[in-house]
């Protein structure tokens, strides 16, 4: 409630919000959460919490009145198309030179995810964060956040038979014909549920194509993972449709948090003021770089430092598709969960996740989400002009992605025989490369904060989200966001409080 006084507020309710929560509260200390995006924890009038893939509805876009779907075309029709402006669960957020995509709600990007669960190769843990110790991280941390997320392995013998999977098998087969390790990815899918919707028994969710505007059964988003531990430990609440505005410094020590409530049309319904000892920025990337960026240049935070808002990556993300011949069906049904990549980083920069392509028709179609190692890195900075944070990323970079991707399907398609698909992304376009999925960075690990997140110029702020990381981490990013959060935060616990 308005004026009301809390120990630890944390803004977002992700991977690293949710991780401070629950290990906050488990320490003894309240927790209060502020969430801008919905509960989703109400079904609609169709009986779903969650709209399909396929049908997009007023719950799949936050405050847009027509969709923004990553894949724009098929078989040349544009597929967007207008829906009523709500705080639905998907974010397109433009900026100049890209559109971030990212989870609104109770569980963050958990909420629209794929849910990979990569754990990223030891050897490369140095050129992540470079300055972590690779040995806690590898011995604690790590095995600690895929605990935390419920991370299993799919079943291979069952996936070696499942219709479902076949869209994967044809990526093995090419990838392992043109000499390309084809590596299985762990997922937060619970493997047993997906049994039972192949087998017909319980209402369909990741068979039925669900996944970017949420999965109503089956997929352990942080709702029914770290977040219901948090809530099981009665120390912790969490206002939704509530968007922090501003942090300053508090007269009486601690800090005045300023929140619009806002209702499902993004209209404010009231400004309330909390004063809260610490502060916890889990907001995302974007949402943490944004917040701060703003708070430095207007003097509502005059201590952070020059590295706010620096040194993020899109984390190399580009899309393509492949047409295959007509021997290589892919299968009308596509499970929305990916199982499998095609590990080429260490020869040309790409690791390419094998992606559904639900459509419930057979295309023939092979798609692919690409992390490559980019270096680019853009800044964002206050606009004063139109009151906007900017960020100076350049469309034309996303190059250097398409060119590694490219070491992986130009070789695949020289060998098969095949070529790109030009009808996913609008005329005649190949490579999606105008989004992410995997925004990364902002304030930087160590350098914006210190090694553990806190934000330096004012004691009792903390960076604990994607944010931390400076751009890139070489496969699917929450599992290392969850894992640096744990060590953070158990050093800050036992340090600060
Ligand atoms: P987030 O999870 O983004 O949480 C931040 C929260 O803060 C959000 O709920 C937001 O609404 C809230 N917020 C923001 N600003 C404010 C404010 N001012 N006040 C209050 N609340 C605020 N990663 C993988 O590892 N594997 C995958 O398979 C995968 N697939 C993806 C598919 C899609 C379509 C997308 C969009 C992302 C995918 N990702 C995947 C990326 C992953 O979801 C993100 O990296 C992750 O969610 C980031 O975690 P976070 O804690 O930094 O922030």
């Amino acid at each position: 409630p308005d004026g009301s006084h809390v120990r630890a507020l944390v803004i977002g309710t992700g991977y690293g919000g949710s991780v401070a929560a629950l290990r906050l509260a488990r320490a003894g200390v309240d927790v209060h959460m502020i969430e801008m995006g919905q509960a989703w924890d109400t079904p609609g009038p169709d009986g779903k919490v969650f709209a399909n893939t396929t049908k997009p509805d007023y719950r799949s876009f936050w405050l847009r009145g027509r969709t923004k779907q990553p894949l724009s075309q098929f078989l040349g029709f544009p597929l967007d198309k207008d829906v009523p402006c709500h705080t639905g669960i998907l974010d397109a957020e433009d900026f100049a030179g890209i559109t971030v995509y990212q989870g609104r709600g109770v569980g963050g990007g958990s909420l629209v995810n794929g849910g990979m669960a990569v754990t990223p190769l030891r050897d490369r843990f140095p050129e992540i964060l470079p300055t972590v110790d690779p040995a806690e991280m590898y011995a604690t941390y790590y095995p600690r956040a895929n605990a935390g997320l419920g991370v299993t392995e799919v079943d291979q013998n069952w996936w070696e038979g499942a219709d479902a999977y076949q869209y994967a098998r044809v990526g093995r087969k090419h990838a392992q014909r043109s000499g390309f390790p084809f590596v299985f990815v762990p997922n937060v899918y619970d493997w047993d549920y997906m049994k039972q919707e192949a087998a017909g028994a319980v209402p369909k969710s990741a068979l039925a194509g669900e996944v970017i505007y949420g999965n109503n059964h089956g997929k352990k988003s942080l709702q029914k993972t770290y977040l219901a531990q948090a809530a099981a430990t009665g120390r912790v609440s969490v206002s939704a449709l509530h968007r922090v505005t501003s942090v300053s410094p508090a007269a009486t020590g601690g800090y005045t948090v300023a929140i619009d409530q806002i209702d499902t049309t993004g209209a404010v319904l009231a400004t309330k003021t909390v004063r809260a000892d610490r502060v916890f920025f889990a907001a995302g990337s974007v949402g943490t770089s944004k917040l701060l960026t703003r708070l430095k240049a207007t003097g509502a935070l005059p201590g952070l430092n020059e590295h706010i808002g620096k040194g993020w990556g899109d984390n190399g993300n580009v899309m393509c598709g492949r047409a295959n011949h007509m021997w290589d069906p892919t299968g009308k049904l596509q499970s929305a969960m990916p199982t499998a990549g095609i590990d080429n980083w260490e020869a040309g920069g790409a690791f390419a996740e094998v992606a559904p392509l639900p459509t419930g028709i057979e295309t023939y179609a092979s798609f692919y989400l690409s992390i490559t190692r980019t270096p680019r890195r853009a800044e964002f900075s206050w606009n004063p002009a139109t009151g906007r944070v900017d960020l100076s990323w350049d469309r034309a970079w996303k190059q250097t992605s398409i060119d590694m991707a490219k070491s992986i399907f130009d070789k695949i398609n020289a060998k098969e025989g095949t070529i790109y698909r030009s009808d996913l992304f609008g005329a005649y376009k190949i490579w999606g490369d105008h989004l992410t999925y995997h925004p990364l960075g902002g304030a930087v690990l160590d350098r914006a904060t210190d090694n553990h997140g806190r934000l330096h110029g004012h004691p009792g702020l903390y960076a604990i989200d994607g944010s931390l990381i400076p751009g890139n981490t070489s496969v699917n990013p929450f599992v290392t966001i969850t894992a640096l959060a744990e060590r953070n935060i158990e050093r800050i616990i036992a340090e600060d409080f």
